[in-house]
């Protein structure tokens, strides 16, 4: 499961404000928000990054992001939109080890990203 803080989350180590969870994906609030919905999706076997993703991991890469649109649809906001993020590594901003996948909602987002 990877040996990060998220790891630690999925194993249920560490607390979190867990909303969603199927047999794959676990999903909780980042705890520093960048929009009034700032939700990780996190795959419950892990990945360090997007680069170590294989075409075994298809399936799984599918299922985070379906997780995601599901998540948003039951909450309402997914006809207003959202955006969905993946960091990888330094120029990308990834600060945790885990791969994962920001859901950001409830406000108009700008473009180009930061
Ligand atoms: P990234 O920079 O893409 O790796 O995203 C990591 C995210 O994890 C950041 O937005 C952090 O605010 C968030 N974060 C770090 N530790 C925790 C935690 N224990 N619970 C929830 N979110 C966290």
């Amino acid at each position: 499961m990877g040996d990060t803080i998220f790891g630690k989350i999925v194993r249920r180590e560490i607390p979190a404000d867990i909303v969603y969870e199927n047999d794959d994906v676990l999903a909780f609030k980042d705890l520093n928000p960048q929009a009034p919905v700032h939700v990780l999706f996190v795959p419950k076997r892990a990945l360090a990054t997007l680069n170590e993703a294989t075409l075994a991991d298809a399936e799984l890469l599918g299922k985070l992001m379906l997780a995601a649109a599901d998540y948003a649809k039951a909450q309402g906001f997914g006809k207003d939109g959202y955006r969905v993020v993946v960091n990888c590594n330094e120029h990308g901003g990834q600060t945790v080890f885990h791969l994962h996948l920001h859901l950001l909602a409830g406000r108009r987002m700008h473009w180009p990203p930061g």
